[in-house]
């Protein structure tokens, strides 16, 4: 073993060389205990504390920073200096001088925050969310962060689940395509270059499933159901190059993520190839300890590395076991090398040991720029959905408009949930876009509600009430057990409609809510979710018409909380009575099944009207298209852009499939009395699925394919599929 090294003798310095030669000559110098320090990822790593563990090459990878030398890590320079000094340990100070990875969380931006990702979905814009994640990582970089562990991929159907405003909504289609679409946004088509990161889709899988909306609870489903719903936009992810992939904490059916083999190793790094990074979430491995399926933490390690889990997230196990269990023949090292393997290839594919992320190579400043502000201000306006609107809205030119509820000088509230280097005063309070955009004709409310409230909306001519949910009540660990606006919203609401005068109430929410009550009082309603950095501007240009609202939700409002759940993912029983309308016998005694707002649901200011699909061929056989047109009229007098939706039906299949499945979309830009034949080219591995034997196979046979501009509101045509397959 050689114990120092010339620059010479050092193979994998040599960028000319390609990833894996370089992995090769590298492990081939790692003892068994600096592999398992590759495996090791702490939390708050500090150069003072934790010099001698980087030295020895104890640390492979830390999320979070803090410095014993700095002060505020969130002040310009501190975060990166810190790391500097990190990789001055790791990499000059080690015998084998292996840069620290870096991971933060920059879930929907960095400085620039940007909607929440469920209102990002809204959009339906993969474009705009490409964006949006480039300038996150552009942003982040700065800071000397190499990995994200964003996309959040969990398909849910919950909306008490908090982690829901994490994800991008309940559509495996659209989550599939903004996965793809945020990777390559965060990392490009080279992560190694300085103004991007590593991507972490997450959380494998089925975490969107936890038990009564409650986080961290677990998780009963059938492979058949990941298969056809949850594992989807991870294998999107997978498919466009992400580097890495976290375990979610639940377990599936009895065994915990952090220790299914079969999900991890077999499906998703054996069949889909997978050959980035399994992370553990934080303290993933520690957990499988508390579910009690391992004595200790030793076991739990042994069962976390066998099941595929190749970076241990603060929980330490792997640092203090895995040699053990490798010496005393209870895990194969064959296991520890290929994870050690993964988390090098990472480190190579970011450009670490070529000083991607060093001081010499990384942009500086990463404040709001005007162009950052714009493109947060056009995803802020794009996430907003006006969900009804009786003609309030947008507001005449010389409209008086009070403006009132509880979120009308906030900023920090918001940027939403999971925003750790967002800053308060950056943020444009809806005050002050308002106030910016409308000058006196606004009335801010000092929030002395309800009497000064009261006399102010009527002698205004439009009231525009702020409600919603803070974000410490969305997000993790943060779930709700009653849908309906928190406390006391509801009767200043009812006491403002009440006085009979124009009333828009805009929701900001981390999730769907029960609207149910909300809908009847007001003339117009937004969901705004929580719209980042430019909240207020973006408001205003809603508002005023200045930019016409196009969002549309991403996830389905249940018409009360004990309608849940109420999704697009709906199949068909044994009791189908209509496929179109309130489908099934067995229905509540007490209230009606329908959501109260379906899928793909939200309003322009124009009215758009839909012909009848039509399809260029009635046929389809496997390696054919079919042109699948609907012809769109905006019939109203505004432009407007319009999201036209196609979805399909499979009526007979080898299992239950929805009643509807959102297939495809496109956003279209309509001036008044614009007519266009919208087109979706449409192939038969579109309707693929997978069947009893957990095979991908496409059927022989009819398949309705139904356009129009929400979920509830579709006209269909019919086609056949002319021929089979079974995907071995
Ligand atoms: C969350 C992850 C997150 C991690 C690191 C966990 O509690 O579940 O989504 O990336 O913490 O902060």
């Amino acid at each position: 073993m050689t114990t120092t090294h010339g620059p010479d003798t050092r193979t994998w310095l040599d960028p000319a060389l390609d990833t894996e030669a370089r992995v090769d000559a590298l492990l081939a110098e790692m003892t068994l205990d600096d592999k398992v320090g590759q495996l090791h990822q702490v939390a708050n790593i500090n150069p003072g504390e934790d010099a001698d563990d980087l030295r020895a090459g104890r640390i492979g990878s830390s999320l979070y920073a803090s410095g014993a030398t700095a002060g505020n890590e969130r002040d310009e320079g501190v975060l990166a200096g810190v790391i500097d000094e990190i990789q001055e340990l790791a990499v000059g100070g080690s015998r084998l001088g292996i840069p620290v990875l870096f991971g933060r969380d920059v879930i929907h931006g960095h400085r620039s925050v940007a909607p929440i990702p469920l209102g990002l979905a809204a959009s339906f814009d993969p474009e705009l969310v490409r964006q949006a994640a480039e300038t996150a990582a552009r942003e982040a970089v700065v800071d000397g962060i190499a990995w994200t562990f964003s996309p959040m991929l969990d398909i849910s159907e919950e909306p008490r689940w908090g982690r829901v405003a994490e994800s991008f909504g309940e559509a495996p289609v659209l989550a599939s395509r903004l996965a793809a679409a945020a990777t390559q946004g965060f990392q490009g088509d080279d992560p190694s270059q300085p103004d991007r990161l590593g991507a972490c889709a997450k959380h494998f899988v089925g975490y969107g499933l936890s038990a009564g909306g409650r986080d961290y609870d677990t998780v009963s489903v059938g492979e058949n159901t990941l298969r056809n719903l949850h594992l989807r936009p991870f294998r999107a992810a997978v498919e466009s190059g992400v580097l890495s992939v976290m375990a979610a904490f639940n377990d599936v059916d009895g065994t915990p993520m952090h220790a299914h083999q079969h999900l991890l190793r077999d499906v998703l790094k054996g069949e889909w190839g997978f050959d980035g990074v399994v992370v553990a979430d934080w303290n993933g491995i520690g957990q499988i300890v508390f579910a009690g399926v391992a004595e200790d933490d030793r076991e739990a390690a042994r069962l976390a590395i066998e099941a595929g889990v190749d970076l241990d997230m603060v929980s330490g196990a792997y640092l203090a076991h895995l040699g053990d269990l490798v010496r005393d023949g209870e895990v194969d090292e064959a296991l520890v090398d290929d994870a050690c393997r993964r988390v090098l290839r990472m480190k190579f594919r970011l450009g670490l040991f070529d000083g991607a992320a060093g001081p010499d190579s990384r942009p500086v400043g990463n404040a709001p720029t005007p162009e950052s502000r714009a493109l947060a201000r056009r995803a802020g306006v794009a996430s907003h959905v006006l969900v009804k609107n009786d003609g309030a809205l947008p507001l005449a030119d010389d409209a008086s408009v009070l403006l009132t509820g509880g979120f009308v000088h906030e900023g920090d509230v918001l940027l939403g949930t999971w925003v750790l280097d967002g800053r308060a005063e950056e943020v444009v309070t809806p005050a002050a876009g308002l106030t910016e955009r409308l000058g006196d004709r606004v009335t801010v409310d000092d929030g002395r509600f309800p009497d000064r409230t009261l006399q102010l909306a009527r002698t205004s001519d439009v009231t525009v009430a702020l409600v919603g949910e803070h974000p410490n009540r969305s997000g993790e660990a943060n779930s709700v057990s009653d849908l309906r606006l928190p406390p006391g919203q509801l009767d200043h609401l009812r006491m403002l409609a009440g006085l009979r005068k124009p009333l828009v109430v805009v929701v900001y929410t981390g999730r769907p809510l029960d609207l149910t009550e909300v809908l009847d009082l007001a003339d117009t309603v937004i969901v705004a979710w929580h719209p980042g950095i430019e909240a207020g501007s973006a408001l205003a240009d809603v508002l005023s018409g200045d930019a016409s609202p196009h969002g549309r939700l991403p996830m389905t409002f249940p018409l009360s909380t004990g309608h849940i759940p109420t999704s697009t993912h709906q199949r068909p029983t044994g009791r189908l009575i209509r496929a179109d309308v309130d489908h099934r016998e067995g229905r509540y005694v007490d209230a009606l099944t329908y959501p109260r707002l379906p899928f793909g649901h939200g309003l322009t200011y124009s009215t758009v009207d839909y012909g009848a699909p039509r399809v260029s061929d009635g046929e389809l056989g496997l390696e054919s298209a079919t042109t699948l047109t609907v012809t769109v009229t905006n019939t109203g007098d505004r432009a407007c852009r319009e999201v036209v939706q196609a979805y399909f039906r499979d009526p007979v299949a080898q299992v239950t499939r929805p009643l509807v499945e959102l297939l495809d979309w496109r956003l279209v830009d309509l001036e008044p009395g614009q007519s266009e034949d919208v087109t979706f080219e449409v192939s038969a591995t579109a309707f693929s699925y997978f069947g009893t034997a957990l095979t991908e196979r496409v059927d022989e046979g009819e398949v309705l394919l139904l356009t129009g501009p929400d979920a509830a509101t579709l006209q269909q045509v019919s086609l056949r599929v002319t021929a089979a397959e079974v995907r071995p």
